[in-house]
């Protein structure tokens, strides 16, 4: 139920409909007994500044941003932190007295998820599969964690390349195409994370067997940052190895919980959250 004193927050992105986090937030809301609501926001790219305007207008206590106005909603906000800066993305807006700070949590989503599932970060050898903005956000969330070098493979390795030049740390580019160099990097790996939309649907149903997995130490993680479906073919191939699985709900799940602290200033009710984004996906 609403009030005179309901505030509100939401999600900029077009489409919205997908987006899990108005069902996530509303959860966690009610949970918490904030008086606020949280609402799905169909933005069309030539109206970013013009929303972004709106939220300082209409008083958001926050919002979160999805595709595409990630990267382009950067120059519309008065400041943007420098863990977002390193991503090019910006997924969370705070305020800050009357000023639209930009925020991400999505590397450090994924770094909770991995601690919660026992995965040790720190040191760690980390192989990303994939160049995209999912990928760009674990390369950063995770040295950020404590990571001791990361290994970025794509297809289009330029991608993995710019993501290594631009990236400060030990990052390197690997060619996915490349079987014998992807299997020696393989062998060096505590962590690998799927951080490409291959496995969103099995739309490649191939491309799990493309993956050195059999390469990977018996002690090594496999995450996939796919939820859609929960237990992805790279998963299932990486369990019947043997190996250590986490599935992407979590980082989806903490992502939203970490937003979720800095608008409200309140421990997130990380359960209920799950419970939603599991209802949800
Ligand atoms: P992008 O579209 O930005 O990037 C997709 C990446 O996947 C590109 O590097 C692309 O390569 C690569 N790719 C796609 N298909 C194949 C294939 N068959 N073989 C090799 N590489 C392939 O997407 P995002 O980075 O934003 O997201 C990636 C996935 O991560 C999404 O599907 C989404 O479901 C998931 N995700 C999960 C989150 C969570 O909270 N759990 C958060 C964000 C994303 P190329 O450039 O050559 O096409």
């Amino acid at each position: 139920m609403t009030s005179a004193k309901t505030r509100w927050l939401g999600v900029l992105g077009w489409p919205i409909e997908h987006s899990r986090s108005p069902a996530i937030h509303t959860a966690a809301l009610e949970a918490s007994g904030i008086d606020a609501v949280y609402l799905p926001l169909p933005v069309p790219p030539a109206s970013l500044a013009s929303a972004v305007d709106g939220l300082r207008a209409l008083g958001a206590l926050g919002a979160n941003v999805t595709l595409p106005h990630k990267e382009r909603v950067m120059e519309h906000l008065d400041a943007v932190e420098p863990s977002a800066r390193a991503i090019g993305a910006v997924n969370t807006i705070v305020r800050d007295g009357d000023r639209l700070v930009g925020a991400n949590t999505d590397g450090a989503g994924l770094a909770r998820s991995l601690h919660e599932a026992g995965v040790t970060l720190a040191g760690a050898r980390v192989l990303v599969v994939g160049a995209g903005g999912a990928a760009r956000a674990s390369v950063a969330g995770l040295l950020e964690a404590g990571a001791g070098r990361v290994a970025v493979a794509a297809r289009r390795v330029e991608r993995a390349a710019e993501i290594a030049s631009s990236i400060e740390g030990a990052v390197s580019a690997l060619d996915l195409g490349d079987p014998e160099a992807m299997r020696d990097a393989a062998a060096q790996t505590d962590l690998l994370v799927q951080a490409t939309s291959a496995t969103l649907g099995e739309r490649d149903p191939a491309f799990a067997a493309s993956l050195p997995l059999a390469a990977l130490p018996a002690s090594a993680a496999v995450v996939d940052l796919v939820y859609s479906p929960r237990a992805t073919s790279v998963l299932r191939a990486a369990a019947a190895r043997g190996l250590r699985t986490v599935d992407g709900l979590g980082m989806l799940v903490w992502q939203a919980a970490l937003a979720f602290e800095r608008w409200h200033g309140v421990t997130a009710p990380v359960e209920v959250m799950r419970r939603a984004a599991e209802r949800a996906v």
